[in-house]
């Protein structure tokens, strides 16, 4: 048994000076009035304590991608996010032929069924040519019920997202098919005007997939799938907050218009977080980064990011003007909710797993504990 004194705790409600208790991997209690004898007291020194970030879309780090690397890779990409915060973590994949998906997908399974990863997000392969960002535009498909049925099948329960563009034909009988698998459907990489997009969220899509990024742009006069994520109290939205993707002042509209609570901070991470200016690849695609920008290979879109959830989340509070506890929300409860595990995980409530991080004055991740040990 470990109590944590001397904590500013980032609870929901704000932050408050207190103590956790951790027992059997769970928090047990919040400021209980004083530590039972024996347990080990560690003294924060008044340091903030906040909940493990939950990252629902991200394709990889230190130099591994989820959808290539072999198991090995694969843990030391996770080890590499989990040392800057991410105690949860989903593995992206993106746009691959029927055959590349389905080994990547039989892959993660067995680590998402170890307890390395919380399942995996199929990006693609139905997206639309015209927002097809980094994603091979020859390997993009339209919905087929059949393959989705397939990698579904092959996922063995830890297949937990797709993102697809609802205008393309079939596409909401496949949302329709996801919900019943209890795969939730995230609307991107979308031309779709709002009406399409409003009538993918009636049908059971819950998440806008990096929102602004891969989609047709807000007008006023046709609000698009933006503004029709934006105005749904049943859809979270990601945001990569990594200053690239998004500005500061439209990551503030975002939050203005949803609010923390159907925010989502991801990285949509690549294989190149943690690893410098260099040449890469996403998928069969060549991506070269530069500056810390990962763009495709010869000058073009935009290719995932090289943040950790830690740099988004400081973002949140340096850049866009968040309250901590507001971006805490944004970086772990929200996510944890949209994937329906914040009953677990998300935030620091007696009962939930013990993932939490102890950060420094300048927001920086000094420690992390996930499911009660220290890493
Ligand atoms: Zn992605």
């Amino acid at each position: 048994m470990t109590t944590l004194t001397n904590a500013n705790l980032v609870l929901p409600d704000g932050v408050h000076d207190g103590s956790l208790r951790i027992e059997d991997g769970r928090i047990a209690a919040v400021s209980p009035a004083s530590p039972p004898p024996g347990d080990d007291i560690v003294d924060l020194g008044g340091r903030h304590v906040v909940p493990g970030f939950v990252d629902i879309h991200v394709h990889g780090g230190a130099g591994a991608s989820y959808q290539a690397g072999r198991d090995d890779e694969v843990r030391k990409g996770v080890a590499f996010h989990r040392a800057a915060g991410t105690t949860t973590t989903m593995a992206s994949l993106v746009t691959g032929d029927r055959r590349d998906l389905a080994d990547a997908v039989s892959r993660l399974a067995d680590l998402a069924a170890d307890g390395l990863i919380a399942g995996i997000h199929l990006e693609g392969p139905y997206l639309s040519p015209a927002r097809c960002g980094a994603h091979d535009p020859d390997l993009l498909r339209p919905p087929d019920r059949d393959e989705f049925r397939r990698l579904v099948a092959l996922g063995r329960g830890h297949v937990r997202m797709i993102t697809l563009a609802p205008e393309l034909p079939g596409a909401l009988d496949l949302v329709r098919d996801a919900v019943d698998a209890g795969v939730i459907a995230a609307v991107g990489h979308t031309e779709a005007p709002g009406e399409t997009a409003r009538a993918a969220f009636e049908a059971g899509a819950r998440v806008a997939t990096h929102l602004f990024n891969a989609m047709r742009p807000l007008h006023h006069r046709e609000g698009g799938p933006i503004a029709a994520a934006l105005g749904d109290p049943r859809v979270t939205v990601e945001l990569i907050n990594d200053g690239v993707h998004v500005e500061p002042a439209v990551a503030r509209l975002a939050f203005a218009a949803a609010g923390t609570a159907r925010v989502a901070l991801i990285t949509d991470a690549m294989a190149a977080a943690g690893m410098g200016d260099g040449d890469y690849r996403l998928g069969v695609m060549d991506v070269e980064v530069r500056a810390g920008r990962a763009t495709l290979a010869g000058g073009g879109s935009i290719a995932g990011s090289t943040i950790t959830m830690a740099d988004g989340f400081r973002r949140a509070v340096t850049h866009v003007g968040l309250p901590i506890e507001k971006a805490a929300e944004a970086a772990s409860l929200t996510p944890a909710r949209a994937l329906g595990i914040d009953s677990r995980t998300g935030s620091l409530e007696p009962g939930k797993d013990a993932d939490l991080l102890v950060l420094g004055p300048d927001l920086t991740v000094e420690r992390v504990m996930k499911n009660g040990h220290w890493l």
